[in-house]
């Protein structure tokens, strides 16, 4: 059987609201779920995938943590279903759990979205799982580098999800267990901060797990703490002995729809490591180019599309209202109120709600003006400022005084 040592630790960070990481420690099961969406989507999404996978029981195959993954998925289809408000929510899930069975015991890993799981081991870190992110594939395309993608204003961009869709492609791995070696799953918001080196560093020289997590989180809020970040520490303590470990601890590999999808073909027997080429039907997800199912771009593209879209439409209203109220009221006109011919400020008629107000009378009544004037005043003639429209005042005036020299 395998030991487990853990800690964890979460943090809201610097700038958002609320935590929408969930995580899930059990002995034997560990999962960290990033959560996105509006109307609280983004937290129920994560805690119904946590949820869904809390108390999972025994798990001796890595189907059988697929099964689980894809229940997990379900969950939270059903329920945006259910509350039409939650639509588009979805989630991120890294898990590692133990995999019981006769012989040695095994672990597994299953990944859909951006959080990551590591390993440390004697050799260094090293980052298991590949994200399922925008920047990733432009990474991998060769269109973005590592540090640009780093600082990527669409680096929350995910292309895969939990609660997107009733079919989700899960990466999945089996592995063997090493006593010293200590696994890490985490959300983007640590990654997001502090780069590997740091992560390194902290998890080769705090020997607590829960101490490891406790400082990589805050200093991933030290660093900006942008993003909500989760932190998951699991130490294998014990392990049953095992011959030939691989160095990647990697003994199978899958790449996973649910039941159904592929029915007619479904590998009965787990394929063996090396036989990914006499599967078809689990390729290698560290294959650089994966055979992915294409999905919408949805979840934290939908949510960061339309937030951006609502903040350009709102500020083209802003912009709008603005020069609207400027246009409305930054010219004078000389008009009438009852038969007083009186000067307001605004434009005739007024703009939309943008009233014209009374500025001020002149005690001259408009019948007493020429028909064309009198019909010009009628219309409201208007001026660029209230001096001009004064000094037409003090001319109709004067036309009406026939005293004045
Ligand atoms: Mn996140």
């Amino acid at each position: 059987m395998t030991e487990f040592v853990w800690g964890a630790a979460t943090d809201v960070g610097r700038v958002r609201r609320a935590n929408q990481d969930r995580h899930l420690v059990e002995d034997g099961m560990f999962v960290v779920a990033d959560g996105m969406g509006g109307h609280s989507g983004g937290e129920i999404a994560s805690e119904v995938t946590v949820d869904s996978l809390r108390g999972s029981g025994v798990i001796s195959t890595l189907d059988e943590l697929i099964d689980r993954v894809q229940e997990a998925n379900a969950a939270v289809v059903a329920r945006a279903r259910r509350e039409p408000a939650l639509r588009g929510m979805g989630t991120t899930v890294s898990l590692l759990a133990e995999l019981v069975r006769a012989g040695p015991h095994r672990l597994g890993i299953a990944n859909v979205g951006d959080s990551r799981l590591y390993r440390l081991t004697a050799d260094g870190l090293h980052q298991h799982t590949v994200d399922h992110s925008l920047v990733e594939a432009l990474v991998r395309d060769g269109r973005l580098s590592r540090a640009e993608a780093a600082n990527h204003p669409q680096r929350n961009i995910v292309t895969r999800a939990l609660g997107i869709d009733e079919k989700v492609l899960v990466d999945a791995w089996e592995l063997v267990p090493v006593a010293g070696d200590r696994y890490v799953i985490c959300s983007d918001g640590l990654f997001g901060e502090i780069g590997a080196p740091e992560i390194c560093e902290v998890l080769s020289t705090v020997e607590d797990p829960q101490s490891a997590a406790e400082d990589l989180v805050s200093r991933a809020c030290a660093a900006g703490g942008r993003d909500n970040v989760t932190v998951v520490v699991v130490d294998i303590a014990q392990a049953d002995s095992v011959d030939d470990v691989p160095d990647d601890r990697v003994t199978d590999t899958r790449k996973a729809l649910p039941d159904g999808i592929f029915e007619g073909h479904h590998v009965a027997d787990p394929p063996a490591a090396d036989a990914d080429d006499a599967n078809p039907d689990y390729p290698n997800p560290d294959d650089p180019n994966p055979d992915d199912i294409v999905l919408p771009p949805v979840g934290k593209v939908f949510t960061w599309r339309l937030a951006a879209f609502v903040v350009a439409v709102l500020m083209v209203l802003v912009a709008l209202v603005g020069s609207l109220a400027v246009y409305a009221r930054s010219t004078y006109y000389v008009g009438v109120e009852g038969q007083e011919i009186v000067i307001y400020q605004g434009r005739p008629g007024g703009v939309l709600w943008f009233d014209a107000t009374l500025e001020t009378r002149s005690g001259l009544l408009v019948g007493a003006l020429e028909p064309h004037d009198a019909e010009l005043v009628l219309d409201g003639l208007e001026f660029d400022n209230l001096e001009d429209a004064e000094a037409h005042i003090e001319d109709l005036r004067e036309q009406l005084s026939p005293e004045t020299p």
